[in-house]
């Protein structure tokens, strides 16, 4: 068994084959943690970042950061993040239980867990479907899901919580986790857990993870940040299951934080596999995703963005105009840190409402996050769509909700549109 709980740390080999061949594609310099926002005080105080690279590794084209930051430090316990923060995503996440219930056969009320739960938004799509379902999340997001009613442990998925699971409620027919692949850095526990929850006759073990050809068709290198330490193609997905026993029965592609890959896997070697599975391995061989050009190319274009872009504001800035950001994903502190975009280009980041982001500042770029309200009040020349790959729904909102000026979309090419 080569797979490894990965220890905070600079990583030197790869974490599913073990392979020391590992190279680096792109260096994104420092970066603070994405989700852990600064306070007005905290602007003025010494700030933690760290290294930011992607590597790849030669053998199995399993892409990596080249750092782990303690899984503890990354999902404190205040973590900002709520999975059903718009309507978009609430109705992707509950695409989740219209797959299984669609294409696989279950017994009467049959368990399922979802790992990395968040605030129960994936789960209660299978609760409306007549599931019994537990939710597992470390931070106090779980709280939020307990009080509508979905019911979740607060704790890190390890041995111990999943043989608290298994003890009480038995083992699962499906077990769910989106991004578990990228967030969790004990990738040996996570597969030890999920094979000890799974019912192995009709049990089936449905993760999502952010696909790795769109990250390199699309640009989209905002999105890598110390909360994804891994990003997948399929084969190298394949390899890690495979490892644990797991055959993987479908791959479906799908839209979830701008380009997903769906895999299912089971315990029972005698289930079908269907025929996307081969379909998506030959795609990836044959659009070049297992050579080194494709990756090279990457850099260089990452590179010529972070030019274009920066350029750009400033251009605009010395014109007088008022610029601000738009949404405060996770991938906009990426996006603002490795482009130089600071408080100096953009006078505020706005969000909805209801976001538990509000009155913090980014991290590195110190950038003042504030309602959307105030930003429709003040009107600004520009608004840089930060949640660009969510891009035309935010337009369209913005302009229902009044907002006159321009919008800039970041990526893959940067540009004005009215
Ligand atoms: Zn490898």
């Amino acid at each position: 068994m080569t797979i490894y709980d990965t220890k905070p740390g600079i990583i030197q080999k790869c974490q599913i084959c073990n392979s020391k061949n590992i190279y680096e594609i792109l260096d994104l310099g420092h970066s603070g943690l994405c989700d852990s926002l600064l306070t007005e005080k905290g602007i003025n105080n010494p700030e933690k970042s760290y290294p930011l690279k992607l590597l790849k590794c030669k053998k199995c084209h399993l892409l990596q950061l080249n750092y782990v930051v303690d899984n503890k430090e990354v999902f404190h316990l205040d973590y900002p993040y709520k999975s059903g923060i718009t309507k978009t995503l609430k109705d992707l996440l509950h695409s989740t239980s219209k797959y299984c219930i669609d294409n696989f056969k279950f017994s009467k009320k049959p368990l399922v867990i979802d790992i990395g739960s968040n605030d129960g938004t994936l789960l209660e799509g299978f609760k409306k479907n007549g599931f019994k379902v537990l939710g597992v999340e470390p931070t106090n997001i779980a709280k939020l899901a307990n009080k509508k009613g979905i019911k979740t442990i607060q704790k890190y998925f390890d041995k111990n919580t999943a043989n608290f699971i298994k003890k009480k409620f038995n083992k699962a027919e499906v077990i769910t986790g989106t991004n578990i692949f990228a967030h969790i850095n004990k990738l040996d526990t996570l597969m030890k857990g999920v094979k000890n929850l799974l019912n192995t006759k009709n049990g089936i073990f449905v993760t999502e993870s952010h696909y790795a050809v769109n990250i390199l068709n699309e640009m989209q290198f905002d999105s890598i940040y110390h909360e994804h330490l891994r990003f997948y193609l399929l084969k190298p997905l394949i390899l890690l299951l495979k490892k644990y026993g797991f055959k993987v029965i479908d791959a479906v592609k799908i839209p979830n934080y701008a380009g997903s890959i769906r895999v299912t896997a089971t315990l029972n070697n005698k289930m079908t596999q269907k025929k996307s599975v081969q379909n998506i391995l030959k795609e990836e061989k044959k659009n070049g995703f297992y050579n080194y050009k494709i990756y090279d190319q990457y850099s260089k274009k990452v590179k010529k963005i972070k030019n274009d872009l920066n350029k750009m504001l400033w251009k605009l800035k010395f014109k007088k105009k008022k610029i601000v950001g738009v949404g405060c994903p996770g991938r906009s502190i990426t996006l603002l840190a490795y482009c130089n975009i600071t408080n100096q280009l953009i006078d505020y980041v706005a969000e909805q409402s209801s976001s538990l982001k509000l009155n913090m500042f980014t991290p590195t770029t110190h950038i003042k996050i504030i309602d959307e309200k105030n930003m429709i009040k003040k009107q600004p020349d520009y608004a840089l769509i930060l949640s660009w790959h969510y891009g035309k729904s935010v337009i369209k909102n913005l302009k229902k909700k009044g907002y006159k000026g321009k919008f800039i979309i970041p990526l893959p090419t940067p540009k004005i549109v009215n």
